[in-house]
């Protein structure tokens, strides 16, 4: 297996001159050296064909003994010095101090066809940042990183990526309920990618610490090696990156949005600087459209970060992003400029993301209201949001009367769409045909065009937790069939038709399926 290794972020920045791997607060340093643990008895269950060609290495190189010892620690690459990230965090809230790589060691990075790649195992043991953990991760975690950050490529929302999928042969010991009842199950590690792992945390953590000089070094760094087309290092220049990652942040969340997703716990350490959706932990996918849903457990009292509040909790992490950074600029204006601007843009995006959602290609005046009032009609009784949007496609301009039982399958509770419940759709699609009257395309090209925006598969909650079963049991099947047909979400699919459904009754309370904590 050849590597094109070009590590930087390890050559380039300050390090922890301690060697030993002790949990430590570590200052003044980017990153501490250390080595992932040996695994008891590795084995790849799936790798991504389409990550293996970005990162240059052939198919016969994936099933090498090479690549099963490298991607589940066993071996360290010649030449590559893996190392843990120091950065700390707002979480829920509050600041909560140095964080850091605790469960993850970055490999190397890559270079391949004019793209970077920072390699990194989840799951490969203990670090100077695990404070009272174990460094390691469970394969139900591990199948739901692995599938989820691949399906969300393929659904065109920015993300980190996955390589492969790995069992360590070790029991790792999990309480998946905080409550009291812990229990072994496989331990797993995932090698993920990404042009680079940064997060708000990474500079968070120097400000907070008053350390300005490092911070210089990390963001000059990140400018020159990840946003080089800003120029040169100046105060303009760090106000544009600003920028820069505030709109990359909305446009993020808006896809989000639009797909369903819902993070779970978007801490600042959670936030990417390139705006990629990072760390899949306890997330979701909305079923019934329900702003105030939230997959995470431990978020179950203030819902801080349900579906409705995402927009909003981006905004917030980047106030906490702009203060980090604040004493390279020492003027607040230019950052509450962009913080504002990032208000404006997000409803102006919504609203756009929304017409699209919609079939709507032109601008009208009561498109708002027309949005809004489908999006209270979604509200009124459970309405799987997928199936609504995917099959409101096949509603057709002339033929208002049909639009409910176009989209009838979406209702989870259909008995329940009677009295006015019903009055307000079929109001609803009259005035959704009068506004499609407006519109150049016909109903089959407004088809064609609301199926590239509205997808018709997602790893819905429960699918992920059917492959985590059977994994558990050793058979590794549908990790494959649900990993194929996420690579097409827009496409139709039939033989994947069973997937195009509602969640079945078995699953609404079910751990795992709508609910999900932050043990992993
Ligand atoms: P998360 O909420 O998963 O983003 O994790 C928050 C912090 O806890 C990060 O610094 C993680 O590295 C750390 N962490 C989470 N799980 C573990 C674990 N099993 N062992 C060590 N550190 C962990
Ligand atoms: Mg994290």
């Amino acid at each position: 297996m050849k590597l094109n290794i070009k590590d930087k972020f390890n050559n380039l920045l300050p390090s922890d001159p301690l060697l030993e791997n002790s949990r430590r607060q570590v200052s003044e340093a980017c990153f501490s050296y250390v080595k992932p643990k040996q695994t008891a008895k590795p084995e790849i269950l799936h790798v991504s064909p389409e990550m293996l060609e970005n990162l240059g290495i052939s198919e016969d190189d994936a099933k090498s003994e090479a690549f099963l010892n490298v991607f589940t620690g066993n071996k360290v690459l010649e030449n590559t010095n893996p190392y843990a990230m120091c950065y700390g965090g707002h979480q829920f809230g509050n600041w909560a101090g140095q964080l850091g790589d605790g469960r993850a060691i970055n490999l190397c990075e890559v270079q391949h066809n004019d793209k970077n790649w920072a390699l990194q195992l989840k799951g490969a043991g203990e670090t100077p940042y695990s404070r009272t953990a174990d460094g390691l991760a469970v394969l139900r975690s591990s199948i739901r990183e692995y599938l989820c950050s691949e399906a969300m490529f393929h659904l065109g929302v920015s993300t980190t990526r996955a390589l492969s999928l790995a069992l360590s042969g070790d029991q790792v010991l999990r309480d998946v309920m905080y409550d009291g009842n812990a229990a072994y199950e496989k331990g797993a590690i995932v090698c993920r990618t990404a042009e680079s792992f940064l997060r708000f945390g990474n500079y968070q953590i120097f400000a907070a610490r008053q350390d300005e000089a490092n911070l210089k070094i990390l963001v000059d760094y990140t400018i020159k090696y990840h946003f080089s087309h800003l120029g040169e290092p100046s105060k303009e220049t760090y106000i544009a990156f600003f920028r820069e990652v505030a709109n990359r942040t909305l446009n993020m969340i808006i896809h989000w949005q639009r797909v369903g997703f819902v993070h779970g716990v978007m801490n600042t350490d959670n936030m990417s600087i390139l705006g990629l959706t990072i760390d899949y932990g306890p997330y979701g996918w909305l079923e019934g459209y329900d702003y105030g849903w939230t997959p995470n457990t431990t978020d179950r009292q203030h819902k801080r970060y349900r579906y409705g509040n995402q927009p909003n909790i981006g905004l917030w992490n980047l106030l906490q992003l702009a203060n980090a950074i604040y004493p390279l600029i020492e003027e607040a204006e230019p950052l509450e400029t962009i913080l504002n601007q990032y208000k404006t843009d997000f409803e102006s995006e919504s609203l756009s993301m929304m017409r699209s959602k919609l079939g709507l290609y032109i601008e009208d005046e009561n498109d708002q209201k027309l949005i809004q009032d489908l999006e209270d009609n979604l509200h009124l009784t459970e309405t799987d949001m997928t199936i609504f949007f995917r099959n409101l496609a096949d509603f057709k301009m002339e033929d208002a009367s049909k639009g409910l039982k176009i989209i009838h399958n979406a209702f989870y509770k259909p008995d329940e769409v009677i009295g006015n419940i019903k009055k307000r759709w079929e109001d609803w699609f009259l005035g959704y045909s009068e506004r499609l009257q407006k519109e150049t395309f016909s109903d089959v090209e407004r088809k064609m065009k609301m199926n590239q925006v509205n997808p018709k598969y997602v790893l819905r909650n429960y699918m992920a937790q059917l492959a985590i079963d059977d994994a558990d049991k050793g058979d590794y099947a549908l990790i494959d069939e649900l990993f194929n047909m996420l690579k097409k979400p827009y496409g139709e699919q039939p033989e994947y038709e069973k997937w195009f459904a509602k969640r079945p009754d078995w699953a609404r309370h079910k751990v795992g399926c709508s609910m999900l904590s932050c043990s992993s």
